[in-house]
C-alpha cells in the first residue's frame, strides 16, 4: 500500500536567480526524505515583495528549468506562475495536490528565513493538511519550529551555503560574478537576457 504513494517534495521561491543554496537544500531533502521527485515552483507576484522589483516570470522559469535540467528527479511547475494575482502557498498546494491525485505526500521544502515567517501565511491550517514541512539550515538564520504545531514539520541541516539571489543581483548590478553560486547556464542566461544590470 504504502509502496503506491510517490513522495514529492516542493520548493517554492522567487529564483530571482535560482542558486546553489537552493540547490543543495532540495537535493539534501530528497536524499534524506527519500523523496521521488522535487518539484521547482517558481512564484507569480510574491505577495511579501510586493514593493520590490521582480525579473518577468519567464526569465525565472527558465532560468529554474536551465539550473535543474540535469537532474532527473527535478521538475519545475508553472502553477504559479500560470495563475494571476500574487501567489500563496495554499494555492500552490491545493493546485499541485490535483494535479498529481490522491496518491502523493507533499512535502513543502522552506529555508529558515521563510519559515521564521510562516505564521503570517493564508490559510496555515489547510497548508499544514496539504503538506508536511521541512525546515533547512541557512546561514544568519536560526532554524526553529518552536512557533509551529507539533508534529508539521522536520528541521534539517543541509550543507550551509551563503549564498541570496539578493546577492546574486547586486554583484550583476555592480559587474561581478556570480560564476559557481549559480549554475552556468543561469551565468549565461544572465548575460543574455542582460538581467540584474544597473
Ligand atoms: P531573495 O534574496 O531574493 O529573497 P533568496 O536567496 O532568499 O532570494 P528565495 O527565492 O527567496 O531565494 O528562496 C526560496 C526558498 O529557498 C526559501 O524557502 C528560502 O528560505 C530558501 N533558500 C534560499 N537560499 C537558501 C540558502 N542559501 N540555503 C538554504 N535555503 C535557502
Ligand atoms: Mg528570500
Amino acid at each position: 500500500m504504502e509502496e503506491d504513494i510517490r513522495r514529492i517534495g516542493i520548493m517554492g521561491g522567487t529564483f530571482d536567480p535560482i542558486h546553489h543554496g537552493h540547490l543543495v537544500a532540495a537535493s539534501e531533502v530528497a536524499d534524506r526524505f527519500g523523496l521521488d521527485e522535487v518539484v521547482f515552483v517558481p512564484t507569480g507576484q510574491p505577495w511579501q515583495k510586493a514593493d520590490e522589483p521582480v525579473s518577468p516570470a519567464e526569465d525565472r522559469y527558465l532560468m529554474t528549468v536551465i539550473a535543474t535540467a540535469s537532474n532527473p528527479r527535478f521538475q519545475v511547475s508553472r502553477v504559479d506562475i500560470d495563475r494571476s494575482g500574487p501567489t500563496y502557498t495554499v494555492d500552490t498546494l491545493r493546485d499541485l495536490q490535483a494535479e498529481y491525485g490522491p496518491k502523493v505526500q507533499l512535502f513543502f521544502i522552506t529555508g529558515a528565513d521563510a519559515l521564521q515567517r510562516i505564521l503570517s501565511w493564508k490559510d496555515l491550517d489547510e497548508i499544514f493538511e496539504l503538506a508536511h514541512f521541512i525546515g533547512v539550515t541557512r546561514p544568519g538564520f536560526p532554524l526553529s519550529d518552536k512557533h509551529l504545531p507539533a508534529d508539521t514539520v522536520s528541521l534539517i541541516q543541509v550543507p550551509a551555503m551563503s549564498i541570496s539571489s539578493t546577492d546574486c543581483r547586486a554583484r550583476v548590478a555592480r559587474g561581478e560574478p556570480v560564476w559557481y553560486l549559480v549554475p552556468d547556464g543561469v551565468v549565461q542566461y544572465i548575460a543574455k537576457r542582460s538581467l540584474y544590470q544597473r
